[in-house]
């Protein structure tokens, strides 16, 4: 059958193969420790569950407006107000199929062919991928290791062209677990008015952080800093709800409605029952979410020392999100079974088919030296894991 260009140009994930062989080792009755989920492994908290039940018996299954209920709306608004300070309208939220959608969403209504975005590096793959889908071009900007992963806003500014229409943000970040500085946002923000640049701030793990610090958003520095950001967040890491997916877009009501028209011609509303318990999630206690949090928190904190104690390995300590995202780079160009470890790629899978564990290559997100493991798993995974990381590098 025929593909079209456009969906041709689409790079395959270059995880999907090692997750795919991992689950056929799995299937096969290997012992395989996965590192490599980007999920919660946390159940949805029970009340959550049971708002589900309630909307189903209240009749809640049906089509509503294709941009969400009022109700998830007004919860996202108070709950932005409640997080970030900014008094907010419903009429300046949209809610999607999760916030890879909304992102979609985002993309679509953000970029006309040849537009450019500025994308600090490492970054979430989906984001150039989707980029790419509605003819945009981008330019990564990479932060270093040493300064935790954020780019110089000079070297931001720097990579701006006259076709830049937005810049991408997103901390706690995935895969590197850096969290920005509030001053260092206060200038991004800066910058996106001086240069009337979009911000694209993708928060989805604003909940998951570490050491008391606090999460910022650009759209808290001013009101035209606000007029220039679109917040993106949604339940899937915050409240354990994945499988949910519902993911909400907040900022500026001309352009949320636009996202809706797309929507109301693309997919319609998001699910109804899920809607209707992503708002009690966000109405009722965040007792749970805390608890998410400080168990997150123990197990960073094992797992940054476990890996930091393999020699040839550098482990920074993420403040937030959950994954660790260690330097191996000094492996790289090493022999091991006749095979050379060229990269991330060829690390991921030696470590898959030797120390059967499950990790996601650095190349994914645009950073060669490093891998990415989530700890979104047991303790008991998690010192079993690095033991048999430690063991395969030693060969
Ligand atoms: C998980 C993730 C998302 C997508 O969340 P969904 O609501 O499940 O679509 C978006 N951005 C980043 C950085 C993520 O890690």
């Amino acid at each position: 059958m025929k593909i079209s260009q456009r969906v041709q140009n689409i790079a395959p994930s270059a995880t999907i193969a090692m997750a795919t062989k991992a689950k056929q080792m799995v299937k096969d009755g290997q012992d395989v420790i996965s590192f490599a989920l980007g999920e919660p492994d946390f159940p949805t908290p029970a009340h959550i569950c049971e708002a589900a039940d309630a909307a189903m018996a209240a009749g809640h299954t049906k089509y509503t407006a294709a941009s969400g209920t009022d109700r998830l709306k007004n919860a996202i608004a108070a709950a932005t107000e409640r997080d970030l300070g900014l008094a907010t309208k419903s009429t300046e939220v949209a809610i999607s199929n999760g916030a890879k959608h909304t992102l979609t969403n985002v993309f679509a209504t953000l970029l006309d062919p040849g537009d450019h975005v500025v994308l600090p590096a490492p970054y979430w793959v989906s984001y150039a991928e989707l980029i790419g889908l509605f003819g945009g071009t981008w330019t990564e900007v990479a932060g270093s290791a040493e300064r935790d992963f954020v780019p110089e806003i000079s070297a931001i500014e720097a990579a701006i062209t006259d076709k830049t229409v937005a810049i991408l943000f997103n901390s706690p970040n995935n895969p590197s677990g850096a969290v920005w500085d509030p001053e260092v946002i206060e200038a991004l923000a800066d910058l996106a008015v001086r240069r009337d640049i979009t911000i694209i701030s993708d928060e989805i793990y604003k909940h998951i952080m570490y050491d008391g610090r606090k999460h910022a958003s650009p759209a808290q520095y001013g009101d035209e800093a606000r007029k220039r950001t679109l917040i993106v967040d949604g339940v899937a890491k915050t409240y354990a709800m994945t499988g949910w997916r519902i993911g909400w877009l907040v900022g500026p009501e001309d352009f949320v409605k636009a996202t809706g028209k797309l929507q109301s011609q693309m997919t319609s509303c998001p699910n109804t029952i899920a809607m209707e318990a992503a708002a009690d999630a966000l109405d009722a206690s965040q007792d749970c979410v805390e608890e998410m949090r400080a168990e997150f928190a123990k197990r960073r904190d094992l797992i940054v020392g476990l890996l930091n104690d393999i020699p040839g390995v550098e482990c920074r300590t993420p403040g937030g999100a959950f994954y660790a995202f260690p330097d191996v780079s000094s492996y790289y160009g090493k022999t091991v079974g006749g095979c050379e470890i060229t990269g991330s790629l060829a690390m991921c899978e030696y470590l898959l088919t030797n120390a059967l564990i499950s990790t996601v290559p650095g190349d994914a997100f645009g950073t060669d030296d490093f891998i990415r493991l989530s700890f979104a798993c047991s303790d008991d995974e998690i010192i079993e894991g690095c033991k048999r990381l430690k063991d395969a590098l030693a060969k």
